[in-house]
């Protein structure tokens, strides 16, 4: 039998993988791990990429609506000063202060960067780059092409980085990291083509494997999005952080059921799309919160003024931060003015005969939008509204980090990207990942490039190889030994989606995360006996299997710490506790593996915003 065809446990040799070594090691590479890879190759680092599907397929190829970065094109009043208080008041001032000052001021240099690379933007008259209003953001901020933005920062990205001599490892699975004495030491994956295992040395790794939305069954993330790189850390002994916040996306496709979650980039509500439920009542004006009344239009005609190009008009209340927005569309559902298939109506076909070129103009400023709903829900959106509904986006919490480096707790382990927690706080505002992984991706390429200098040889212990290979085929080994009596991954992953988004979705309340922790535990306890059939070429059984781990870690620490939070902030809304508790407001919780192999959670001040940068936030807020 040749390597890859072996089909069951016993029939493995431990010679049964290649091995590479690199000074760093990029797990992922969606725009963070591209960006991370550039820096580490140009510090002089050899780098290797492994990604799980093919290059190019990441997150942020399907990022759509921009790039935020205060360059003050469109409107000269923007800075990096106002870019990082909008980036504290979304955050619920609950950022990672540094990050959020790192983010604000070196954004514009990241974006200017990619387009001395070749990135092409849709351009100001004057030919500036363009930039569209989006929801938290005081100035039109996002630098942007259409409606396929991240289309642009990947081909930008892949273009340059491939003349850099990174070598990429496509459909690759990372599933352990490996340690040497405490630090990291490399990592262990499997081809998902043919199953073979491979072995990566390497004296710095970063980890750049984006969010966990798949824990939840309606969500914009596809099919990657397991939570890898959180687990990865966590067993390497790494902390997490700010798990609790997960953004809910106000406006996902509800109809027709097959695409279910699908987003609908708010860059329709920046170019003034507008919300409204089935008396057809924009009804976001009917709560505006207090932090944003001075700045959101409390009446329709300031809204449509704004959306006609005013640009010294109040915002319209659409564009309020995603969990207030999601919140109000959950409500007018509940309580009956929904849209037929669960959602409420957006209309971007009413500004056609306000702007120039009428509806040619919707299909250019978003021609993603256009053919999405005409191929997946056969609608023109120059002709009718869009039925929208809520869709689990984007996890602010992650890998613990240093705000300057991008270093975990463990030594030599990197993270950036959606992968790391800090700079979002408690809600991230849109167009606020591409530049974080513009700018955190290149800080960890280039301190894990550092790193790996100032490391003499690393050594890969044969007997943590040996069982990542023996933990990467226990499902088919259950399999073997009671056949088809053994149950499968599906109906496990199936149950963990509708729990996580019953009782930890966008409305929290204390019994039902009880609720919620009881079943992920029943639930680990079925993963740990799960089986998969058939052989080791390509097998999304056995894959779902060994990605169930990671889920429902990432789950439990979701669950978890939402309870712990006994209040409302962000994108965590507690209906038992709905007002902020300034008390919990300085308090962020770390989670951990236990020494008993549970997780455990430690409670850690908020590090305060210090004189010069409250000022700032005060002065811009
Ligand atoms: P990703 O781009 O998600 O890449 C992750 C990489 O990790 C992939 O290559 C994947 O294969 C790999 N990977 C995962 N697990 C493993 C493993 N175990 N082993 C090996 N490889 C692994 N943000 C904005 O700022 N503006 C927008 O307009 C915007 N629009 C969006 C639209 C959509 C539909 C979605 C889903 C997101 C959008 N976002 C937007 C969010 C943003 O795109 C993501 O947060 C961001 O792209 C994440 O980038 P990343 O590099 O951290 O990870």
């Amino acid at each position: 039998m040749r390597d890859g065809y072996l089909v069951g446990f016993e029939t493995v040799l431990m010679t049964d993988h290649e091995t590479h070594s690199y000074d760093v090691l990029v797990i992922g590479a969606g725009g963070a791990g591209l960006r991370a890879s550039i820096e580490a190759s140009a510090q002089g680092a050899s780098v290797g990429l492994v990604c799980k599907s093919l290059l190019g397929k990441a997150h942020t190829v399907m990022a759509e609506g921009g790039v935020a970065a205060a360059l003050a094109n469109v409107d000269e009043r923007d800075s990096w000063k106002v870019h990082f208080a909008d980036t504290m008041r979304g955050g619920q001032y609950v950022n990672d202060w540094r990050m959020a000052e790192l983010h604000a001021r070196e954004a514009p240099d990241r974006v200017h960067e990619l387009e001395a690379w070749g990135a092409v933007f849709d351009r100001t008259k004057d030919g500036r780059i363009l930039q569209r209003n989006f929801g938290g953001h005081k100035y039109p901020r996002l630098a942007h092409v259409g409606d396929r933005t991240g289309l642009e920062m990947i081909r930008t990205l892949q273009d340059h980085g491939i003349h850099q001599g990174i070598e990429v490892h496509m459909e690759c699975t990372i599933t352990r990291l490996l340690l040497d004495s405490g630090r990291v030491s490399g990592a262990f994956g499997y081809e998902r083509e043919h199953g073979r295992f491979r072995v990566f040395k390497a004296k710095a790794v970063v980890i750049a494997t984006g969010g966990f939305g798949r824990a939840f069954s309606i969500t914009s993330n596809s099919w990657e999005y397991t939570g890898d790189g959180a687990y990865l850390a966590l067993e390497a002994g790494a902390d997490l952080m700010d798990m609790e916040y997960v953004q809910f996306h106000p406006t996902g496709m509800v109809w027709p059921p097959s695409v279910r979650g699908i987003l609908v980039t708010e860059g329709v509500r920046g170019e003034g799309g507008v919300l409204r439920n089935s008396e057809g009542r924009r009804f976001m004006f009917d709560d505006i919160p207090e932090p944003y009344r001075a700045t959101t239009a409390d009446n329709e005609e300031e809204g449509w003024r704004y959306t006609q190009g005013d640009r010294e008009a109040r915002r319209p209340p659409e564009l309020l931060t995603r969990d207030h927005v999601a919140r109000c569309i959950r409500r007018e559902v509940r309580e009956g003015r929904g849209s037929p298939h669960g959602g409420v109506f957006l209309d971007i076909a009413w500004i056609k005969d306000r702007v120039p070129g009428g509806a040619e103009h919707i299909k250019r400023k978003l021609p993603s939008m256009y053919h999405q709903f005409k191929q997946l829900a056969g609608l023109d959106i120059t002709e009718e509204p869009m039925e929208v509904g809520p869709t689990t986006h984007y996890a602010m919490g992650g890998i613990r980090v240093d705000a300057d480096t991008q270093s975990s707790t463990v030594p030599g382990l990197y993270a950036a990207g959606e992968a790391a927690a800090g700079l979002h706080g408690a809600n991230r505002l849109g167009g606020n990942s591409l530049s974080d992984l513009l700018v955190f991706g290149k800080r960890a390429g280039e301190y894990a490039a550092r790193f790996a200098a100032d490391q003499v040889e690393t050594s890969v212990d044969q007997a943590q190889v040996e069982a990542a290979v023996t933990e990467a085929l226990e499902p088919f080994a259950r399999h073997q030994a009671d056949g088809a009596g053994r149950e499968g991954p599906y109906q496990i992953q199936f149950d963990l989606q509708e729990t996580m988004q019953d009782l930890v979705g966008i409305v929290r309340e204390e019994s039902q995360l009880e609720e919620s922790i009881e079943r992920i535990r029943a639930l680990q306890e079925r993963a740990a006996v799960v089986g998969a059939s058939g052989n080791r070429e390509y097998n999304p059984g056995w894959h779902t299997a060994l990605d169930l781990r990671g889920l429902l870690a990432v789950s439990e620490a979701v669950a978890r710490s939402a309870l712990l939070r006994r209040e409302s902030r962000g994108a965590q809304f507690r209906e038992d506790y709905p007002d902020k508790d300034p008390e919990l407001g300085k308090t962020r919780l770390f989670v951990r593996r236990a020494a008993d192999g549970g997780l455990e959670i430690e409670r850690a001040p908020v590090p305060e915003v210090p004189d010069n940068l409250q000022q700032v936030i005060e002065e811009n807020g």
